[in-house]
Parts: C-alpha cells; structure tokens; sequence
C-alpha cells in the first residue's frame, strides 16, 4: 500500500471546507487542509477600522438548522455569538425612490403602499393556481409570476434574490435555488394555503425558514468562527491544488503547487471545498464530465463598501436590517446593510456604519469599477436615499466571481457531480455551489460531507479486513 499523508485532504479552507475539517479533526483522522490563500476564511472576512467592525464579506449567519449552534458550542465561541437587534426585523425595499418597509402582517400587508390594490387582490387567486408538473425546472421569475404576480416579482422577489445570490430572478432555478418553495407548491398546492397549514408541522421542526430565522454574527465579527475552525488545524497556507488523479490501489493524489514548487498529497479521501471554477480543472482527468458541468456554473461579481459616518450626517432614522433595492428602480446599487442597527458595536461614539452592495448578475460591470468610483457611486445613491452626506471613511471590497449562481439546469450539473462522487470512492465536493449559498447551508453541506466520508472510510476498512 502507498505511504499515507494523511486519512483526509481537504482542498480549500473557506467556511465549507473548515467546518468539515473541524469536524473529521475530532474523530480523530490525520488531516491536510490546503488552502490557496495566505489566510483561511474564504470570502469571511471582518476588518476593524477607527473603532467601527465592517465585513468584507458575509456580514451575518441564519441559525435555520441546530448544526450551527452545535457548532459553535463545539468550537467555544457560542458566548460570543450576538443576535441581530429587534428592530433589525424591518426591512425596506426602494419604490418610487423612498424607502418603504416590507410588511410583515396580513393587516401591515393590506395598509402598505409597497404593492399596488391590484397586486394585492391578485394574490387572492393564489391558493387557485395550479402546481407546476413535479419535474419541472421553472425560472424563480416564472414561478413567482405564475402564483404571486409580476408585481410581487418586481419588488419583493427580485430584490430579495439579489439580496441573496445577487442573481438575477430570470435565469435562477426554483427547485435548485429555492426547494422549500417548491416543496409548499407540490405538498399543499399553494404557497399561502402552505403557509398557513404547514405552520404547526414547521413549529415542531428543528430546522427554520429564512425569514423566521434569527441573524446572528459574533462581538469580532464573522471571521470569530472561521478563525475558532481554524484554530486546531495544521492548514498549509500558499498551496493550490491544481490537479487530483486516482492510483491503481484508490489512493487520490492531490497535486499541490506553491511558491517554492510542487508537491503531491495522498489520502484515501479527498474533499474539494472550493468554487465550482476552481474544482472544474482539478477533476478535468478523472471526472471530465463532472468537470464540464462545474465549469458551467457562473459566478457574476460583486462589490462591498463599508461606509462610516457622523450619525447627525444621516436623514434616515436606520431603524432596521437595510433596505433592498428593486432592478425595476434602476438604482446603481442592490442594497445596503444598516450595519450599526443590525448588531451592536459595529461603529463607535456619535457614527453609524452602512455596509452596501454593488453589481451581482444584474449589473456586473459596476462591480468591477475602481475602488475610488465604486465608493463615489456608493456615497451618491446613500445620499439619495437615505439623505447621507459626507461619508468619514469608506473601504471597497471586489469579489471578481462572488457567489455561485444556480441557474437552471442545475439539479442536471449537481447530478454530475453526484455520479463522479459514486464513480470516484473517496472524492467529495462541499462548497456553496452545492445545497445552498448561505452560511448556514454551507455548515449544513460540511455535516453531510463529514458523513460521507466517514461512510467511505468505514467502508473501507471493512473491505481491507
Ligand atoms: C460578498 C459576499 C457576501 C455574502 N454575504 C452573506 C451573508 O451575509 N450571509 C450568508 O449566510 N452568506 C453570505 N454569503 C455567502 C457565504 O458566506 C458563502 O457562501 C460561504 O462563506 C462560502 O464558503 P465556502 O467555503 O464554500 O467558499 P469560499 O469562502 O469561497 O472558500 C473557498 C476557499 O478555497 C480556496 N481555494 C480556491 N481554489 C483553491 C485551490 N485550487 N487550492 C487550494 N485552495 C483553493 C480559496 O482561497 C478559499 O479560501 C456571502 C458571500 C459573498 C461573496
């Protein structure tokens, strides 16, 4: 038999790939993470700047599933978790250029100005329409005017899909974006009739929706968990994988490149935890179709600017989450975070913190301007709606390719992958392009992972004995 370098290497040390070596570290396998960058995190990134905390990335979690309390108790940051505040429960959305809140009652839903009369009774035929044929790979766009109403698409689903993937209603997969959709579709035949009757089952599950879940983050920001994951593992920071191949025996290869040359990694099991682009060439010898249809999944890209000002300099009273920003409104930016409202200790003395995105599927190229431009727009649209002037300071952040899009024809793309993970013994993929973008999916896909291959390494042993 080969020399072993390790029982498992994990290729990438974002959220995905940390979790899960975290969590095979505690069974007690020889690991090797690698990871490209000189830092681990991925795209989790928390910054201090002049007594404020702003976020490069992901500025919040979703606790929808109880794996990520478990998690943070096993890695000992749970007393430092802290839950977005109260009123952080209002969300704005943009029309008509001012800010109005998303209604979150039936009484609040039929007082709002955000929908017109027409939409609302529109969305009285609802429990009417029929379910699309069970396999059927509607766009978002069309499922949600088919039930709810091209108004609905416009200025809640559109925004809130931005929001999201920054991606673009028309081209996302309802199934592959959003399943729980589809699941209230197919079971009770109506999203609102799904709603009201599928509320108690909810109420039982330990799993939550999106929206009735709590937002958290940590005191020192995000990174808080990926640097506690990181904490106990020996992580060979400057090192890409660049290819994987399988010898005679089932030993996977990884072959590693850094600075000073290359080197190659054996395992019994290999785990990619990077972005599709990057997972595609890795596997190109040994799973080429697999590789095809990774190689298929787009990433568009997307800005972050943290801009920090003297509270007196801003109008709006910032009594919330943020607001959203409807492509139908043509504005230049998809949204921003009240960043100081949503979490404490986000900015310091008399100051305020708004955290605002740019570009996504919808308008790639104004992600891509120069940091001096992006903030320049960006102080421009805060100061049209919100009534912001003067900005202390501002950071841009560019993520050329930000956040995968699942587009349709992605259940057929994960489907792939699936047969090379069944073709190839010990290969797994677990990234966000798979089972969800958030950070709670991702902690999600990591526990299924780990599952996976301690499934194959018992399998294994069982075999060789
Ligand atoms: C701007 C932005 C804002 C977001 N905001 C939120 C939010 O508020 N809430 C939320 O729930 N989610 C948010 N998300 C999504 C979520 O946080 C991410 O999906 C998640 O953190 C991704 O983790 P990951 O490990 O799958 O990927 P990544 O973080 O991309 O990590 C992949 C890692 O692999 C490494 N790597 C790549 N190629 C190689 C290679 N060949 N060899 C070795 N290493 C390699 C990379 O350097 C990287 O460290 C946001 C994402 C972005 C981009």
């Amino acid at each position: 038999m080969t020399r072993l370098d390790a029982d498992v290497v994990i290729v990438g040390a974002g959220l995905s790939g940390l979790t899960t070596a975290f969590r095979l570290a505690r069974q007690g396998l020889r690991l090797r993470v690698v990871e490209a960058a000189q830092r681990p995190g991925g795209v989790i990134g928390s910054v201090r700047r002049d007594g404020a905390l702003y976020e490069r990335g992901p500025n919040s979690g979703l606790d929808t599933t109880p794996l990520v309390n478990e998690l943070l108790a096993a890695a000992g940051i749970a007393d430092r978790r802290i839950d977005a505040e109260a009123a952080a429960a209002r969300r704005y959305i943009l029309r008509n250029g001012r800010l109005l809140a998303l209604p979150t009652s039936p009484p609040a839903f039929f007082g709002t100005r955000l929908f017109s009369w027409k939409a609302k009774l529109a969305l009285l035929r609802e429990p009417f329409v029929w379910p699309a044929a069970a396999d059927a790979e509607e766009t978002v766009a069309a499922f949600v005017r088919r039930r709810l109403g091209a108004e609905f698409l416009d200025y809640a689903i559109e925004p809130f899909v931005a929001g999201i993937y920054a991606g673009d209603p028309e081209k996302l997969s309802v199934p592959a974006a959003f399943p729980r959709l589809i699941a209230l579709e197919q079971k009770y035949g109506s999203l609102i009739r799904g709603q009201i009757i599928g509320a108690r089952e909810r109420r039982k599950s330990a799993e939550k929706a999106k929206n009735a879940a709590v937002s958290f983050s940590f005191r020192d920001g995000m990174q808080t968990l990926t640097d506690a994951l990181a904490r106990g593992l020996n992580i060979d920071h400057g090192v890409r994988v660049a290819g994987l191949r399988r010898e005679a025996d089932g030993t996977l290869v990884a072959e590693c490149e850094r600075a000073d040359g290359r080197f190659e990694l054996r395992a019994r099991a290999v785990v990619l935890a990077v972005p599709a682009y990057e997972a595609a060439p890795i596997i190109a010898r040994l799973a080429p179709d697999a590789a095809a249809a990774l190689g298929e999944i787009t990433y568009p890209p997307v800005a972050t600017v943290a801009s920090c000002y003297r509270r007196a300099d801003v109008a709006h009273p910032l009594d919330g989450f943020g607001f959203l920003a409807p492509r139908r409104e043509s504005p230049p930016i998809l949204g921003c975070l009240f960043s100081s409202s949503m979490f404490a200790g986000r900015s310091e003395g008399p100051t305020v913190l708004l955290t605002t995105f740019i570009g996504g599927a919808r308008s790639a190229p104004l992600a891509q301007q120069p940091e001096d431009e992006l903030a320049a727009n960006v102080s421009g649209a805060l100061q049209t709606y919100l009534g912001a002037r003067r900005p202390l300071w501002q950071v841009a952040t560019r993520w050329p390719q930000a956040i995968p899009q699942y587009t349709v024809g992605h259940l057929r793309r994960i489907a792939a992958v699936e047969r090379a993970e069944a073709a190839v013994p010990g290969l797994r993929f677990c990234a966000n392009w798979r089972g969800g973008v958030s950070v709670a999916d991702c902690i999600k896909s990591a526990h299924e992972s780990v599952e996976a291959v301690q499934r194959f390494l018992r399998q294994q042993a069982a075999g060789a004995a």
